[in-house]
This record gives C-alpha cells, sequence and structure tokens, in this order.
C-alpha cells in the first residue's frame, strides 16, 4: 500500500492507476477505522480495480473544539486495517494541507442538508462538504463509497456530485453494527463500559419506532425509549418519508460526553 500525505503526490498516484485504466476507487474516513470502515475498503476492492482510503479528521465540520481535539487517532492501526482490507493507497493529509488558515473558500448546501443533523449542527454538512469536494477534486474520476450509517450525509455528497458535476459515482454502503445491533462508530472508544452498555438505546428506539403504528407514534416510542436509559439525553428523533411507501427513522443523542446517531430503514407504509 502506497502512503501520501501531500495533494501532488496523491493525485500522481491516482492518475496513474487511470493511466492504466484501472477504475479507482475511493473511502474517504476520518480513520480509527473500524469494520465499519472495513465493509466500505472491502466493497469497493470487490468493485473497483484499485482502492485509496483517506484519513483526515476534518476540523471543518466539527462544532466543537473539545469533540475535534479528542477525536481518536492512529493512522498506523488505520493503515494496518486499509491494507487488510484491500486499499491500495493511503492519503493522510495533515491539516494545513487540506485545510489551511488561509483557506477562504467554503461550499454551502442547502436541499438535503436542512434538517436532521444539519438543523441539530449548523454548518456541519457545509464542513463535510468542503473537504470532500476537495478529495474529489484531487482524486479525480472515480466511485466513492460512503455508509448508510451516515444518511443525510450521503444525500448530501450525492446533491454535491449532481449539483457541481463531479466525475464521481457515489455507492452507499450498509450500516455495520455490533452484536447487539450498536450501529459501529469511531467515537466509541471514548465510552466508558456503563456508557458502551447505554448506547445500545439508539438502536433499541429505532426498533420500537419501527414497531409503531404511525410517523407520530414511532417519534413519540423512540423519545420515550431514549428518555428510560438515564446515561443518554435525546438531541432528536425523526421519521422520515422515503419513497412510495417506506419511510426512515433516525435518532441523535448523547450518550454521556459522546454524541451518536443512527437510522433505520422501514419498508412498509404505516
Ligand atoms: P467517518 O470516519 O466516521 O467519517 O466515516 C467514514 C465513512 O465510513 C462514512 O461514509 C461513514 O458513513 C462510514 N461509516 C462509519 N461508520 C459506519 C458503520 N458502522 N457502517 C458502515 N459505514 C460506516
Amino acid at each position: 500500500m502506497q502512503r501520501t500525505s501531500t495533494v501532488a503526490a496523491f493525485r500522481a498516484a491516482l492518475d496513474a492507476e487511470r493511466a492504466e485504466h484501472r477504475l479507482v476507487g475511493l473511502v474517504p474516513t476520518m480513520g480509527a477505522l473500524h469494520a465499519g470502515h472495513r465493509s466500505l475498503v472491502e466493497r469497493a476492492a470487490a468493485e473497483c480495480d484499485t482502492v485509496a482510503v483517506t484519513v483526515f479528521v476534518n476540523p471543518l465540520q466539527f462544532d466543537s473544539a473539545a469533540d475535534l481535539a479528542a477525536y481518536p487517532a492512529d493512522i498506523d492501526a488505520d493503515a494496518a486495517v486499509a491494507a487488510s482490507a484491500g486499499a491500495s493507497h493511503l492519503f493522510a493529509p495533515g491539516r494545513a494541507e487540506m485545510a489551511s488558515a488561509v483557506m477562504r473558500t467554503s461550499v454551502h448546501l442547502e436541499g438535503a442538508a436542512e434538517g436532521l443533523e444539519g438543523a441539530a449542527r449548523p454548518g456541519h454538512f457545509d464542513g463535510v462538504a468542503t473537504i470532500v469536494a476537495k478529495l474529489f477534486a484531487i482524486a479525480g474520476p472515480c466511485r466513492a463509497y460512503f455508509g448508510d450509517k451516515d444518511h443525510q450525509q450521503v444525500a448530501v455528497v450525492r446533491q454535491l456530485v449532481a449539483d457541481l458535476c463531479f466525475p464521481v459515482e457515489v455507492v452507499a454502503c450498509p450500516t455495520v453494527r455490533a452484536a447487539d445491533g450498536l450501529a459501529l462508530s469511531s467515537r466509541h472508544a471514548r465510552l466508558s463500559p456503563a456508557a458502551r452498555a447505554a448506547a445500545t438505546v439508539l438502536y433499541k428506539a429505532l426498533q420500537v419506532g419501527a414497531a409503531a403504528a404511525g410517523p407520530a407514534e414511532a417519534e413519540a416510542a423512540m423519545a420515550a425509549a431514549v428518555a428510560a436509559e438515564p446515561m443518554a439525553r435525546l438531541d432528536y428523533v425523526a421519521s422520515v418519508p422515503e419513497g412510495a411507501d417506506g419511510r426512515r427513522l433516525y435518532v441523535a443523542a448523547w450518550v454521556g460526553e459522546v454524541r451518536l446517531i443512527d437510522n433505520l430503514e422501514v419498508r412498509t407504509a404505516r
């Protein structure tokens, strides 16, 4: 696996792959790679000729300096995961390379960025989109793999690609969960054992929401489930229509000091 940290070197590496007519798979991450990230890399490796993982803890998408400072980082461990999952390239730029203090341009989205995380974390998706746009501009034509765990983020990236004509095909991948249902997240490294146990309340809330009679009942049942967990503090729940007869349930909650999100597709109309 080739490791690069400058824009020029990463761009040259992927240009060389395409010069050999290889389809590039791109997996953007913030590192602290877990089995969820691994599934994205493995899917990209199965569908593309070469896979590039990027690791960049994007300061523009954090709304709290403390959350940014506490974000886990271990680039050598990440390199081992990426390589074993089938990546051929690892791009891990420093902060000055990707989001220098002199950067005065940003991407602003409406539409897909409104509501849910967009409402709860003002500016978050603009920060995501600015750095994803930059990664796409550096990487060039590719297939880019994102996780459905961040379902609204996938919609934001699809809108970014459509509106700005990036030569990128966006692929959404299923959420990878722990045995007890908790959607894997890099932020779990910051949960105490008690908080980790309490964090299963997000998935439990989605399940009671899925079993509820209608959207209003689902939202009430999800909120009640989170309220019943003493270590959890609800940020929001939502039941949003999706497709002809489906809907998607969303939950965001604090467990101890850590904010977690999850979502679940419910296929049948209720
Ligand atoms: P992050 O490093 O948290 O920014 O995530 C990088 C990519 O991995 C994003 O596209 C996430 O949606 C995806 N991802 C994170 N957690 C999971 C998970 N548990 N299952 C599937 N994909 C995930």
